[in-house]
């Protein structure tokens, strides 16, 4: 990267984070606790240019590094994870047609993706598998110059209020091996799609999170990503890498967050007639805190250089995941534990973290999947 673009970069994610304060910080808990859809948040995001940044500027987008996007997720996510998830499926999905569509594809989605005229989500899981997707039942049938889409979709997130899904369906349900049989569709709202409603939910609140049903709805063949059949595995994995390295940071954020509440408290709370930092206990604890913080950051700016580079970088992304999440998980229990009692009001924002982090261990690769995926590639890269 160039000195130039480098010091753009960082002015970006730094009028991010002065944004997140000043727009997100306020308005935070009220939006979570009426589990309310904050619209003029995603009005602001579209002026900042968010749901182009990591889009080509050949696209209209901002075409931002990884490791750039990385650090503006941290931002928001330290502040409310919640909307960067706005974001974060909706960018999954522009690189997935960036990177595998056709170029007619690129040219309709891309620059109207870049502005947010469309908001994408992404639709892989469904009621009986998640981290199986091989399993997924939604099936698409060819009929003329359409798919006819039958089947449903559990947990989406953006598409009550988002208006195009990457839909992971099987065009050919008895396909062996079955990923063979599996294809991406780009799915835009129709006759047929049916959002059945916003899931209620622990944490990432304000979001739209919801099932999906499809009856018939019917797409066209050129809506077919990339335009070719069976590839449909092979798309949503290529998304992976970017995907854990958005999931990792979102922790990571998550932890940065609740280690600046619980170092605000600690500095004020006193017990036994000192502030409660100076009771070992606590210090082992905040130390502990900056130590898997700043270690997530590494293991994600590490993934996503490679990222950048164009390198295979699944490991790396797998080991960024699972520290930003575990990190996020862990930093917003010790906070709790710091905030003591009043960590249990409403009143203070260190529950919500808490509510949030756990949902970074579970999607885009649950942990203990993901685990496995680490142990395996360190077999592949040290085989004897
Ligand atoms: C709030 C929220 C938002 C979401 N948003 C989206 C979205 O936008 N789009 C989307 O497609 N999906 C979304 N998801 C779904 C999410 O990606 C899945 O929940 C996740 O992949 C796990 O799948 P599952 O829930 O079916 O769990 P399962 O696959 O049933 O797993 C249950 C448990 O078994 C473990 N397990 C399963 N298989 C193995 C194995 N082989 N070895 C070891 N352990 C195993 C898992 O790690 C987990 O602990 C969302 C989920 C939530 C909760």
């Amino acid at each position: 990267m160039t000195t130039d673009r480098h010091q753009d970069e960082q002015a970006f994610v730094d009028a991010i984070e002065t944004w997140a304060e000043k727009e997100l910080r306020p308005v935070a808990k009220a939006f979570d606790q009426a589990d309310e859809y904050p619209h003029a948040i995603v009005e602001q995001m579209k002026e900042l240019g968010l749901f182009g940044a990591t889009i080509s500027p050949e696209y209209g987008g901002l075409g931002l590094s990884a490791w750039t996007y990385a650090q503006i997720v941290i931002k928001v996510a330290s502040v409310w994870m919640a909307p960067s998830g706005i974001f974060n499926s909706h960018l999954i999905v522009a690189a997935a047609i960036e990177r595998n569509g056709t170029e007619e594809q690129k040219r309709h989605f891309l620059p109207r993706l870049a502005t947010g005229e469309l908001r994408a989500s992404i639709g892989l899981t469904e009621p009986n598998a998640g981290s199986d997707l091989q399993a997924i039942r939604t099936v698409a049938r060819r009929e003329g110059d359409d798919y006819v889409v039958n089947g449903s979709k559990m947990w989406i997130t953006n598409s009550l209020h988002g208006n195009l899904t990457l839909l992971l369906v099987k065009t050919d349900p008895q396909a062996q091996p079955r990923h063979k049989g599996m294809s991406m569709l780009i799915c835009e709202k129709g006759p047929g799609f049916e959002v059945v409603g916003k899931l209620k939910k622990m944490g990432y609140r304000s979001i739209d999170t919801c099932e999906l049903r499809f009856d018939n709805y019917r797409v066209h063949e050129s809506r077919l990503l990339g335009g070719v059949e069976g590839r449909g595995f092979v798309h949503t994995a290529n998304g992976l890498e970017l995907g854990r390295i958005n999931v990792g940071a979102r922790g990571a954020g998550i932890a940065e967050g609740a280690l600046k509440l619980a170092l605000r408290y600690a500095q004020e709370r006193e017990t036994f007639g000192k502030p409660i930092w100076q009771h070992q206990a606590v210090q082992l604890k905040l130390a502990d805190m900056v130590t898997q913080v700043e270690g997530a950051k590494r293991l994600l700016e590490q993934a996503a250089v490679k990222y950048d580079r164009g390198e295979r970088c699944d490991l790396e992304a797998a080991m960024a995941k699972l520290a930003g999440s575990e990190a996020g998980a862990n930093c917003a229990q010790e906070a709790m534990r710091i905030f003591g009692g009043y960590s249990y009001s409403v009143e203070y924002d260190i529950e919500r973290f808490y509510r949030d982090a756990m949902l970074m261990c579970i999607g885009e690769g649950a942990n203990e999947i993901l685990r496995q995926v680490i142990a395996k590639q360190l077999i592949d890269r040290h085989r004897i």
